[in-house]
């Protein structure tokens, strides 16, 4: 799909499952459970949708997913399913991890950040994408060295330590433009300094919402994932951010969903709702 200056692909680079009472929040399973149902552990199917925007001579992935660093333990809880990961994912858009330029972090958790590095056949750690800057919210950065018991298992450092000492990385003051319409847009409710993507065309604009809304049901204002750390301050996110979609007809991303990975959205009576979706 063609934004403005740029070509835009979704790659899925993983497969997992979370707790779907944890992706929901406060909203009961009788709701979620309709439009996303759970297994038997009571976990709900999730996708890792990332961005690969390609022009003005760069390769610039947004999020880096799961990654493959991870133990059989890990694997068992979150069911990571295998076959499908970054490395295929890029392959499919013709791509090495080489060729990237530019990684754009959306937040250091482990389902987003899992991809920065890759380990060695002698158990040493490397930026899976040699020739990339990577960028991540200085605030972002330093909540993850020293996170809260409520969020500090969603954070390894061994995807992101070895991304600094090897001089890969630049951290972030501010959102604002990045690249030529390329803006960083910084909310503050899931996480600190968590960075979304707005790629801006003439026509249409896109927006990667990472996970101030990560599933396609969660354009419902209440649908708020109880692992955000200031919910309330999700809300009034979702509300702005929603606000401005809407008018523009802007294409949401989906970073989590494994149906839904696209849409616009539209203004209801008791919020916002799905206009129409898009396979991209
Ligand atoms: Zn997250």
């Amino acid at each position: 799909m063609k934004i403005g200056r740029y070509n835009i692909s979704v790659l899925e680079a993983g497969r997992f499952k979370l707790d779907g009472g944890a992706m929901f929040g406060v909203v009961p399973k009788v709701l979620w459970e309709k439009q996303k149902p759970a297994d038997e552990k009571n976990r709900i199917a999730m996708a890792t949708n990332l961005l690969l925007i390609q022009g003005e001579g760069r390769n610039i992935l947004v999020d880096t997913g799961l990654g493959d660093k991870y133990n059989d333990r890990f694997k068992e809880i979150y069911a990571v399913e295998d076959g499908i990961n970054l490395h295929r994912a890029l392959a499919g858009a013709g791509l090495q991890p080489e060729d990237i330029t530019d990684v754009i972090i959306t937040h250091l958790h482990f389902d987003h950040a899992g991809g920065n590095t890759v380990r060695n056949a002698d158990g040493q750690l490397r930026p899976t994408f040699p020739n990339a800057r990577y960028y991540v919210q200085r605030q972002q950065f330093e909540w993850a060295n020293r996170p809260s018991e409520k969020d500090r298992a969603s954070y390894f450092p061994e995807n992101i330590i070895p991304v600094k000492e090897a001089g890969q990385l630049e951290l972030l003051d501010e959102g604002g433009p990045l690249f030529p319409d390329i803006e960083l847009i910084i909310v503050n409710g899931h996480t600190p300094g968590q960075q979304l993507v707005r790629v801006a065309g003439e026509e249409r604009s896109l927006l990667f919402a990472g996970d101030l809304i990560p599933l396609a049901p969660q354009v419902a204002i209440p649908w708020i994932m109880a692992y955000d750390l200031y919910p309330m301050t999700t809300l009034q996110e979702k509300k702005e951010i929603l606000a401005r979609a809407a008018e523009e007809d802007c294409l949401i991303i989906f970073e989590h969903d494994r149906e839904i990975k696209a849409a616009t959205v539209q203004r209801t009576d008791k919020g916002f709702a799905l206009k129409e979706t898009f396979s991209i």
